[in-house]
């Protein structure tokens, strides 16, 4: 069992859309899993609720207490996604306690990655006291497709000294589309969307072996 949060307190991160999608691409390598929506804003229960036969379990998460329970709950599944919130320190700070993982969605803008630093410092500090867990990385999100990262994106996440993933989320309609339908690009005649997610679970995995 595993639990994966995807957070960054900067909106707009593409935090939902990774946390929806990434959830059905292990649920379609196999996993059982459990998405957690713990973004007061509820837009992952609002994907969810927007599709009748959603194959992905979700739960909603009001308190930063609460995330103690998960550990339990959690048991029952393979892999917990956690949407994170936004500008919510506790409910983060809750969830970084109990992550495996810690994914954090940046856009290729030096101004979204410095954004990112209190995030970084407060994973690197828990790290300290617990031998490295959490583990982190970021994934670059909203990428326009053809557009390699420029030499000022990749020093502003080089400075943080996480791993990046070798998969980016490149900027395609299909995610608001399948989204508006409380569905995910496996849903879609999008092979390259697919692709992509895929990799990315893949390389999650791989870091939480
Ligand atoms: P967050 O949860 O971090 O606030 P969202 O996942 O809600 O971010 O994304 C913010 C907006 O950008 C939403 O309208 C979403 O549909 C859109 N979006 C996110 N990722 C992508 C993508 N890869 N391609 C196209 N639109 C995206
Ligand atoms: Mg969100």
């Amino acid at each position: 069992m595993s639990i994966i949060s995807v957070l960054n307190p900067k909106g707009g991160s593409g935090k939902t859309t990774i946390s929806t999608n990434l959830a059905r691409s292990l649920h379609e390598l196999g996993h059982s899993v459990l998405i957690v929506d713990s973004d007061p804003q509820g837009s992952a229960r609002d994907w969810h609720a927007a599709s009748e036969d959603n194959p992905i379990e979700l739960v909603a998460l009001d308190r930063p207490n609460n995330v103690k329970t998960l550990a339990s709950m959690a048991a029952n599944y393979d892999h917990v996604v956690i949407d994170g919130a936004a500008k919510l320190e506790d409910m983060i700070a809750a969830c970084i306690k109990v992550s495996d993982f810690v994914l954090i969605p940046v856009q290729p803008s030096p101004y979204d990655i410095w954004a990112a630093s209190d995030l970084v410092e407060f994973i690197k500090a828990r790290q300290e006291v617990t031998d490295g867990s959490p583990r982190a990385g970021f994934v670059v999100s909203r990428i326009v497709e053809g557009t390699r990262l420029g030499s000022d994106v990749r020093t502003a996440l080089d400075d943080y000294a996480l791993p990046v993933c070798e998969t980016t989320i490149t900027q395609r309609q299909v995610y608001p589309q399948t989204a508006s339908e409380g569905l995910t690009v496996f849903d879609a005649d999008n092979a390259k969307a697919r692709a992509e997610t895929t990799a990315l679970s893949n390389e999650i995995l791989a870091m939480l072996a």
